[in-house]
């Protein structure tokens, strides 16, 4: 089945509410222009490098995720036109990211990632590391980003229940965050959880937006 196919199916069994990223890391242009001509504007990239080009040589009507955790140094050429950051981990980044903002006046979306999984190697934060993030002065004077929500990856493996109890685990975060820091925004919004194997348990568990890579575009060549 072709990539245009592919991504109507994967829409079609989802409701219409939840937001899908079409992961693009890896693939070329013309994959990307396939998934584009059948009306989907939204994908995902986790290399700078990769995204910029990426950036530069499609539609402009594309709205750009970041996926992953992007390097310091970097983040000044996503800045211009990123429509979120997927993979905030720490109040250093997040200050990186609004000072880069304030140069492009522009306020830059931005979810905090969660340690969620059993994993040592996903990183992410934990619930106490962020309350102190949002609780403390240097973030509130942060007016170039906005913290639309947040973002998790389940462990790997076929136990379903432990998926879904990490995937449940992000949203009763998700929900003490909104109570906490955020109950008078209407923009945090967003739970970023689920990919090809496990989308519709994150579904199922709360998510609202989708990271779907390989069960569109096909498998990648190598793991990242
Ligand atoms: C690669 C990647 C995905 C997509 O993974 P698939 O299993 O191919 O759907 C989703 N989220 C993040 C953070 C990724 O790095």
């Amino acid at each position: 089945m072709d990539i245009g196919n592919k991504i109507n199916e994967i829409k079609q069994s989802i409701p219409a509410s939840i937001k899908l990223v079409a992961v693009s890391k890896t693939k070329p242009n013309e994959d990307i222009m396939a998934a584009y001509n059948v009306g989907h504007k939204i994908f995902g990239e986790n290399k700078v490098q990769d995204l910029v080009g990426k950036y530069e040589a499609l539609p402009k009507d594309i709205e750009w995720h970041f996926i992953g955790h992007p390097q310091s140094n970097k983040v000044k050429f996503i800045a211009p036109f990123i429509h979120l950051i997927h993979g905030v981990d720490s109040l250093k980044l997040l200050k990186v990211i609004n000072k880069e903002g304030q140069k492009n006046r522009r306020i830059i979306n931005c979810l905090l990632q969660f340690h969620i999984a059993e994993e040592s190697t996903k990183f992410g934060l934990l619930h106490d590391e962020a309350t102190t993030i949002l609780a403390s002065e240097e973030f509130k004077s942060l007016k170039n980003i906005a913290i639309t929500g947040v973002m998790g990856m389940a462990t790997y493996t076929d136990n379903i229940n432990q998926i879904k109890k990490e995937f449940g685990t992000l949203k009763i975060i998700f929900n003490s965050l909104k109570n906490e820091y955020f109950s008078d925004s209407k923009i945090f919004s967003e739970i970023s959880m689920g990919m090809s194997d496990d989308y519709l348990i994150a579904i199922e568990e709360g998510s609202t937006l989708i990271r779907v890579g390989s069960k569109i575009f096909g498998a990648r060549n190598f793991k990242l």
